[in-house]
């Protein structure tokens, strides 16, 4: 019988079913128990220490609490308390990164996602490293630095093989000023010997996301391909640590289940990699579920209203503060402003889901034929940019911390000392400037330089203040690249 124990390696005991509807209990039992919530909101706020700030972070158990509460001036607290959150720990800085699809042949049988096998309507691709090229090439000549590659899951068509050859060209890539300086990796659940592989291919985070903690739903969701083994892809963020990959990213698919059984799911994750590896994760994503190919959400009887989005999305800041928040392109312009204001620290900007979607089009032009989903978002980057820096967000293009091994608990002990906010915001001032000079429009190069200017008065520190300064200068006079702190 699986008892509830965040050290333990075996999925059905760090995710626990009981503990999860337990603590649902629990939350329901509490939600208007003001005395209670209050403390549960005090402990979550950011305290100020010598350094900078720290932050408590809230169990699964406090944090569903938070979720299940209805009162409205309780939730505007959360969201409060989210955004300050957000800004002492990662300022106002928003990283921008793209997807690339590299293969759509997969042998699962995922009844939310168009690239099933039993799908015979759509094409099935896979790049060439001569097509990954040139997709590198477009995303370059858009301003990306960062990307998160996608590929669905085939032993035979996409092996692990090709997804290294594919990481290799993509670094390989120099074009005019542009170079991709982090690769994230979202591919199916896989082995120790394989996360090695990924790891020594220099990858930033692995992503995977759990789509539903639920197992029975977990089950039928997923009938048929090696996805189907709840536990294999439940302990995968384990095995990939085992392998080296000290940033590894969550995630649910919000849509398939309860959502608060799988925020408590999530959050017990979180919880479990801190017990075990003594490092939280990296990122959590909060996708819900997007029309697409043969995929009707509508079929999905748990999708959330915009408003339970956002709590949600404010209480995961709240209980995992010094996690990346990373909100996609599935999201309309609307929604993802509103959760910007809530703690969300990175979002995809000029994406396309199809593999081969950006090479050889227009901004305008989008080919669906192999497209995973439905992009509600569909400004281009310079859009996204200028929409980030009119709403006082710096758009930053910073890649420093891995490339400087700022990564897994160093990461960590950084974000939580307050440390992250001394190079994180010159060097997303210093990226922007690059972006500004090699890709932007005029429109967004000027309010990004009016941004810029403002933004370095707030740089405490004079030196940090100086070198960044005469970096930015130096962009803006040559093609000299690649600063950082
Ligand atoms: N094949 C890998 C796997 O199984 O984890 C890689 C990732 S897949 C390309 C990326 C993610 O897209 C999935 O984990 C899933 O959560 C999400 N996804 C699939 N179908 C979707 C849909 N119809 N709408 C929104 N997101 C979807």
């Amino acid at each position: 019988m699986a008892i509830y124990d965040p050290k333990s390696l075996r999925a059905e005991d760090f995710i626990n079913d009981e503990e999860i509807k337990a603590t649902l209990a629990y939350a329901e039992e509490n939600k208007n128990n003001l005395e209670l919530i209050n403390q549960i909101l005090e402990k979550a706020r950011p305290q100020k220490t010598a350094n900078g700030h720290v932050c408590a972070g809230l169990t699964h158990r406090e944090a569903s609490v938070l979720l299940a509460c209805d009162i409205p001036e309780i939730v505007e607290k959360i969201y409060k308390i989210a955004e300050e959150i957000k800004l002492a720990f990662y300022g106002n800085r928003i990283v921008l990164f793209a997807p690339l699809y590299l293969s759509n042949y997969c042998v699962n049988g995922c009844v939310y996602c168009p690239y099933h096998y039993k799908n015979k309507h759509i094409p099935r691709k896979k790049l060439t490293q001569e097509e990954v090229k040139a997709e590198v090439i477009a995303l370059q000549d858009m301003g990306h630095k960062r990307l998160a590659i996608e590929s669905g899951e085939d032993p035979v068509n996409n092996p692990i093989e090709y997804i290294l050859d594919c990481i290799k060209t993509i670094y390989s890539v120099h074009h005019k000023n542009g170079d991709i300086r982090r690769v994230n990796v979202n591919i199916a659940a896989t082995t120790v010997e394989n996360y090695k592989k990924l790891k020594e291919a220099g990858i930033g985070t692995y992503i995977l996301f759990q789509e539903t903690y639920h197992k029975e739903s977990y089950e039928k969701l997923h009938p048929t391909g090696p996805k189907h083994n709840y536990a294999y892809h439940t302990e995968a963020m384990d095995r990939a640590m085992e392998g080296g990959i000290d940033d590894v990213g969550l995630g649910v698919l919000f849509g398939l289940e309860l959502y608060k059984y799988e925020f408590a799911g999530l959050i017990m994750h979180a919880e479990h990699l801190e017990a075990v590896h003594g490092v939280g994760p990296h990122t959590i994503s909060v996708p819900r579920i997007k029309k697409a190919d043969d995929i009707d959400p509508n079929v999905f009887d748990n999708s959330i209203s915009d408003e339970i989005f956002a709590k949600i999305t404010a209480c995961i800041r709240l209980a995992v503060p010094y996690t990346g928040l990373i909100i996609s392109t599935r999201e309309s312009e609307k929604v993802r402003s509103k959760l910007l204001k809530l703690g969300v620290s990175q979002v995809s900007g000029g994406s396309r889901t199809s593999v081969g979607g950006y090479a050889g089009y227009t901004p305008e032009e989008r080919p669906h034929d192999t497209e995973q989903f439905d992009v509600s978002d569909q400004r281009s980057l310079d859009e996204v940019v200028r929409w980030l820096i009119n709403n006082g967000h710096i758009p930053s293009f910073c890649t420093a911390c891995y490339r400087e091994g700022r990564t897994g608990d160093r990461f960590m002990s950084l974000c939580k000392s307050g440390q992250i906010l001394n190079c994180c915001h010159p060097n997303a001032l210093m990226t922007l400037s690059e972006y500004l000079e090699d890709y932007a429009s005029k429109e967004t190069k000027e309010a990004g330089y009016k941004m810029i200017e403002e933004e370095l008065k707030k740089i405490p520190k004079d030196k940090v203040r100086q070198i960044a300064t005469d970096n930015i200068r130096d962009i803006r006079n040559s093609n000299r690249r690649d600063f950082r702190f």
